[in-house]
């Protein structure tokens, strides 16, 4: 089956410099129709760059190396009008705060119309109608007075189920949600992520789902990408990595969420130490620095991310080849 998206040893660069630093380095991984995949990573681990990357949204100066393919379409092979249209009818975005996908002046029945710009077939009453149906179906019962209202008249939980309305409008085959539900309380979380769920059921295609929380990526998601410091460090489907990490990083990101594992650890509830710049890496494993498991060799020498078992990948020394 064609992946929806493929990213094969994706870098990206902030800087035009060849030689400046990349912010992501060699990240290679697949969603397929009907998946769920987790981004996870800490804050500056790149994964709202990688989405940023795969929306088109990259600042103009930023540059990226290797190959994203979208059903199976190299990007690189389209020039820029033909990727923005692509993107356009293809991939919707939903942000960490709605306000930014969501115009402050304009009511909320109006954008929902425009969203809708690409249906020409449709009248601007159909389209009306069509946005009406869908705050419907993501929870929204008085779609009609919602519809004339503003963004700012509308609490954060319902703002996000009008950009998720909106996604879905665009009848997306690749929904990015960017941590949606970090600025909401945790029974609207547990309400969008059920929303999201029921989404991708209806989708024909995938979704990109970032978050810091491995609580949420247990409960929503397929698959699971975790990135550090740039670095994609452990893939595989959730179930596996889950009951068995093969990354210390990993390993302490479900210690700082006990309920995602069978035993709860003792460890302490947050990793130690801060992710490393892009500019001031360590010589060898990116994560030594803050490994409780790190061997003379981390410091050295940095471990190739290598299979550990069936759609798992790990870069460590403790699980690769070597080991
Ligand atoms: Fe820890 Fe070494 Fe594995 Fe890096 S390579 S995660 S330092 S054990
Ligand atoms: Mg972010």
């Amino acid at each position: 089956m064609t992946a929806v998206l493929s990213l094969k040893e994706v870098g990206i660069r902030y800087d035009p410099d060849p030689a400046a630093a990349l912010a992501v380095r060699n990240v290679t991984l697949e969603v397929h129709p009907g998946e769920t995949l987790g981004l996870v990573g800490e804050s500056g681990s790149g994964k709202s760059s990688l989405a940023a990357a795969i929306a088109g949204l990259l600042p103009r100066q930023a540059a990226t190396e290797g190959r994203v393919t979208f059903d199976g379409v190299d990007m690189a092979a389209m020039d820029a009008s033909a990727q923005r249209r692509l993107r356009g009818a293809k991939i919707a975005t939903i942000a960490q705060d709605p306000f930014t996908s969501l115009n402050p002046v304009v009511r909320i029945g109006r954008q929902l119309v425009e969203f809708q710009h690409w249906r020409r077939d449709l009248s601007a009453a159909a389209r009306w109608a069509r946005a009406a149906e869908m705050l419907a179906r993501v929870g929204l019962s008085d779609a009609e007075l919602r519809m004339r209202q503003y963004p700012h008249q509308l609490s954060g939980g319902i703002r996000q189920r009008v950009a998720i309305a909106a996604a879905l409008l665009v009848n997306p085959r690749l929904l990015i949600a960017d941590e949606p539900t970090t600025a909401l309380d945790a029974t609207t979380e547990d309400q969008i992520i059920d929303l999201i769920r029921a989404a991708r059921a209806e989708m024909d295609g995938a979704v990109v789902f970032i978050t810091h929380d491995m609580g949420v990526v247990r409960r929503l998601c397929d698959k699971v990408a975790i990135l550090y410091a740039g670095e994609l460090v452990e893939a595989g489907p959730v179930d596996a990595v889950f009951a068995a990490p093969r990354h210390p990083y990993t390993r302490a990101l479900l210690a700082c969420d006990p309920a995602g594992i069978a035993e709860p650890s003792r460890n302490l509830p947050t990793i130690p130490g801060t992710v490393p710049a892009p500019s001031d890496l360590p010589p060898g494993c990116i994560f030594a620095p803050r490994c409780d498991r790190a061997l003379a060799i981390c410091h050295r020498t940095r471990p190739q991310r290598t299979e550990v078992g069936p759609g798992r990948a790990a870069a460590c020394h403790l699980t690769g080849a070597a080991a």
